[in-house]
């Protein structure tokens, strides 16, 4: 039988007891009503006895001992003790869990600060405290960008788009500058994850500085090579077991130049602080001379077709945007059959503007595509002469883009063609009336 079943039968057999005890009262008083009235009193009284011992024992359980009941009162104490029990066990299991949660991120290297959904501080571990110069006692409850006033931080937190961290100068006068990512949770919460990003940048400027000077260094004495190559190359006396070898070292030559541009130009882009500045450019026909001068390199070997489809321009800088889209196109072209047919357009698509390029050449395997605008890396090995690049036209596109708010999408099947597309937000177009009016 369950507990509950024997309780009930407990229960019944007690009430059973004071009705039969009620009557045999009644037939010796010789009334029945008395007698049931007396037994039925008892019972009631008793039950309430018990009651009040439960109620004062779950008013201070924590203190007390349970009392000592049996049946249905005593099941029911049983009941209210395990419930405890359990919610007590829960609650230190909780607490441990906590506990070990703050150790660890008090620990952490990084900084951490939770906010509510007003940006208010509601807590900060101990390297958020440093990192950001926190009072733990004056700050909880106080608006982050009230307290760390950063312009960048503030449109960063305004904008609520937290797919990447924003870096930022540190509280003190000193050159610290801190990155600090934001991962939305819950209701509108949101963590801040703080890091200390002065090591890291100042190492990536000598990087940036050191290629960059390198470059210089070594495009003059280049220059001077190629240009000796050419001379020789055209020279009608010279030798013609030398006339393959001077070409090859004239063409490497130059495509060392080209390294080396190309090099200086990632150095310049990404030096370049913040989004492009928004100068109208005209798209059309920048397009119309690049076309030209691809089809006039060309000559019949592609069929290079523009498809105008708006006058729109752009807002940003004329030399980046070029550079990216002759970057691409000079792809198209390398890496296209003879023959082969290129379409270069330009038009306004669900309110984005788009510069795509498609082309029937050699395609890209899948497995490349994630990697492509990678410094150097190049998913052809196919590189004859033709196709010789110096495998960091993609990297400058990427990074034009990025200075441009845009996307780059790439699409390909091996053997068939890609399509390359620019894809700019609709606040970088520049509408033909405004192009006119900075003319
Ligand atoms: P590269 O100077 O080698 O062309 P890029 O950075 O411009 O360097 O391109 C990186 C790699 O992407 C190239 O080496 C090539 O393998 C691949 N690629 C770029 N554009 C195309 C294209 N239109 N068709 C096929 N492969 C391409």
């Amino acid at each position: 039988m369950s507990p509950n079943a024997r309780a009930l039968v407990y229960a019944a057999t007690r009430l059973g007891a004071a009705l039969a005890l009620g009557l045999l009262l009644g037939w010796i008083l010789g009334n029945m009503t008395t007698g049931l009235g007396i037994s039925l009193g008892g019972f009631l009284g008793w039950q309430l006895y018990h009651l009040a011992r439960v109620d004062f024992w779950l008013r201070r359980r924590a203190y007390i001992e349970p009392p000592d009941t049996s049946g249905m009162w005593g099941d029911v104490v049983a009941q209210v003790s395990r419930l405890h029990r359990r919610k007590r066990f829960h609650k230190q299991r909780m607490l441990q869990i906590f506990r070990e949660l703050r150790r660890a991120t008090a620990a952490m290297p990084d900084g951490i600060v939770i906010l509510n959904a007003a940006q208010e501080i509601l807590w900060f571990n101990r390297a958020a405290a440093q990192l950001l110069r926190l009072e733990r006692r004056q700050d909880i409850g106080l608006r982050i960008d009230n307290l760390i006033r950063q312009e960048q931080l503030g449109r960063y937190l305004r904008n609520g788009d937290f797919s990447s961290a924003v870096t930022v100068p540190g509280r003190g006068d000193g050159p610290q500058r801190l990155s600090i990512q934001a991962v939305p949770y819950g209701e509108e919460q949101c963590i801040l994850l703080v890091r200390d990003v002065t090591q890291q940048l100042r190492l990536e400027t000598m990087r940036r500085d050191f290629v960059a000077n390198a470059s210089h260094e070594l495009r003059t004495p280049l220059t001077v090579i190629a240009g000796y190559l050419e001379t020789m190359a055209a020279d009608p006396q010279l030798p013609a077991e030398l006339a393959t070898p001077i070409e090859e070292m004239r063409h490497q030559a130059v495509r060392m130049t080209r390294v080396i541009e190309h090099l200086l130009e990632l150095s310049r882009l990404e030096t370049a602080e913040g989004p492009a500045p928004r100068t109208p450019v005209d798209v059309p026909q920048m397009l119309r001379t690049l076309i030209a001068d691809a089809r006039q390199r060309c000559g019949t070997t592609r069929q290079i077709e523009l498809d105008l489809r708006s006058g729109d321009g752009l807002l940003g800088v004329e030399a980046e945007l070029h550079s990216a889209f002759a970057n691409i196109v000079e792809n198209a072209i390398k890496y296209s059959r003879d023959g082969g047919r290129i379409v270069v357009s330009w038009g306004i698509d669900g309110g984005s503007a788009m510069f795509a390029v498609r082309d029937e050449g050699i395609g890209i395997a899948a497995e490349h595509l994630p990697r492509l605008t990678e410094r150097f890396y190049r998913a052809s090995t196919n590189g004859g002469r033709g196709r010789s690049g110096s495998g960091l036209g993609l990297a400058i596109v990427k990074h034009v883009l990025q200075r441009h708010e845009a996307e780059l999408q790439v699409e390909s099947v091996e053997g068939r063609g890609s399509r390359f597309a620019c894809v700019f937000p609709p606040s970088r177009i520049g509408t033909a009336a405004l192009r006119k009016a900075a003319s």
